[in-house]
């Protein structure tokens, strides 16, 4: 499974692929993948690293 960010609203959710629609917000949003992959981030399954930052949403 795969953690994923809504780059809209934050929401985080667990799933094998993302779904057309972010199930917080309701939008077509970009999904980042905020996965852990290292035993370090604690085994929560996300990487707090990565869902933590803000800044690597595109401002296109
Ligand atoms: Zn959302």
């Amino acid at each position: 499974m795969t953690w994923w960010k809504c780059s809209n609203c934050g929401y985080i959710f667990e799933g094998d692929k993302v779904p057309d629609q972010c199930p917080s917000c309701g939008e077509k949003c970009t999904f980042y993948d905020v996965s852990c992959y290292t035993p370090e981030c604690g085994f929560c399954g996300i990487d707090p690293k990565i869902a933590g930052t803000r800044q690597e949403e595109s401002r296109f």
